[in-house]
């Protein structure tokens, strides 16, 4: 029988009520003649609440033990869309991600997926059980349970779907599928019919949390065709597909923005060969993801480095910069951080053949008076930083600049 993958976030089985919605778009799909893995997310801010009670217990907290609290939370919803499932009559069993096993590396709290076993799960198809999933977690070659990062239950459900060679990844969410931009940011945000890999590969790392941007890396390495839904109602979703599958050309697809952004400035550096390396390597040591960079210009031999780092990140980068201070003989004069700042990134495939999209993005931002503080590009994005009070307005200019509220 063929197979199908259906995801479910977070609100979407947010109480018994919501699991027993989405369990009825199961038994559809089974009607229909799948047969079904249903990947869950924890309840809506259970994960939160595990996080925060991870961290209340120290900063410098035990990784696996991170990973043993948090991975808890899909473990709660694997049974009760199970139990739910069975009581509507569709034979269904839960897994854990040890139990699969899903493997993944060591890096706890965003380890990497390494295999799948399908074996079982296949020969219990063949008993026409379905399966529930838990999303977000696997098991280390230590034999430790691990997590796949935040919003990782997408990643497994595009890993089952590729492991599974399902016919389909539905991803059901708290939204009709993905927007021209967050739709929570402007009301004229327009559902996309179709967006292709490597834009929602670029909106996904831009911020665009509708799917686990490492989840649209494996469904396009894996060519699964993935499907974003809503979980309330019956609304055609947006399917992410390859490029020549769509037909409108379109310069500009879709805005993204992260407001966890911070910038680091690291002033009264020597202005000399080898310095950029001896700042950002350790840096990539202490596992801090650097991700804009501005060497400002010279001036008497010595310079400023301003770059973007994940603001939970801050603690890190400066206490390697510090200690490579010292030890390394970087000698900047001091290191400022502002993170009052957010990004702010338009993504669509048609820049490659477009010229003047940079121009027309900065002269919308430069109309409502948005000072950009750095800027970097791609083939198919440009991206800037802002002040972050000034990002819903930078949002709602770019959208009208690019006219996606005519997007289709
Ligand atoms: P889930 O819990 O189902 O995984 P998430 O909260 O992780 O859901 O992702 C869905 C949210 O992503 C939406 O509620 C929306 O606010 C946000 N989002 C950001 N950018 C977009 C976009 N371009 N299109 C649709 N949703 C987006
Ligand atoms: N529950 C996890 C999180 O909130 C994984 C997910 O929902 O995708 O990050
Ligand atoms: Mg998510």
């Amino acid at each position: 029988m063929p197979r199908l993958v259906m995801k479910f976030g977070g609100t979407s089985v947010a109480d018994l009520a919501r699991i027993r919605g989405a369990a009825e778009k199961v038994r559809r799909e089974v009607e229909r003649g799948y047969d079904v893995a249903v990947v869950v997310s924890a309840m809506a801010g259970k994960t939160n609440e595990l996080v925060a009670w991870v961290r209340d217990t120290h900063t410098l907290y035990d990784a696996r033990e991170y990973d043993a609290v948090v991975a808890s939370g899909e473990n709660v919803t694997a049974g009760l869309m199970a139990l739910t499932l069975q009581e509507m009559g569709v034979p269904a069993r839960s897994w854990q991600g040890w139990q699969v096993p899903l493997r993944t590396n060591s890096a706890h709290g965003a380890a990497r997926i390494e295999s799948i076993e399908t074996g079982r799960l296949i020969q219990k198809f063949g008993e026409g059980l379905h399966a529930v999933i838990a999303g977000f977690q696997g098991i280390s070659p230590e034999g430790r349970v691990t997590t796949l990062g935040r919003g990782g239950s997408d990643t497994s459900a595009v890993a089952f779907a590729a492991a599974l060679e399902a016919e389909r990844c539905d991803i059901y969410t708290d939204v009709d599928g993905v927007y021209t931009t967050d739709p929570r940011i402007t009301k004229k945000a327009k559902k996309l019919a179709r967006v292709s890999y490597e834009e929602m590969l670029e909106l996904a790392g831009a911020g665009a949390k509708v799917l686990q941007t490492r989840s649209v890396e494996l469904a396009m390495r894996y060519k699964v065709p993935l499907q974003v839904l809503s979980s309330f109602s019956d609304e055609p979703g947006t399917l992410v597909c390859e490029e020549e599958e769509i037909m409108e050309s379109r310069v500009v697809s879709g805005i993204a923005f992260a407001r966890d952004e911070a910038q680091v400035t690291v002033s009264g550096v020597q202005d000399r060969p080898g310095i950029a390396a001896g700042i950002f390597g350790p840096l990539s040591e202490a596992g801090v993801n650097v991700d804009m960079i501005v060497q400002n210009v010279s001036a008497e031999g010595v310079t400023d480095m301003t770059f973007t780092v994940p603001a939970d990140d801050i603690p890190r980068a400066t206490r390697a910069l510090e200690a490579a201070r010292e030890s390394a003989g970087l000698g900047f004069a001091r290191i400022e951080t502002n993170d009052n700042v957010a990004k702010v990134s338009i993504v669509g495939v048609g820049m490659r053949s477009h010229s003047g999209v940079a121009h027309r993005m900065f002269a919308a931002l430069a109309a409502e008076g948005v000072n950009i503080k750095a800027i970097t590009t791609s083939e198919i994005k440009v991206s800037v930083l802002i002040d972050r009070k000034y990002l819903e307005l930078a949002v709602q200019a770019l959208h009208d600049a690019f006219e996606l509220d005519k997007a289709s």
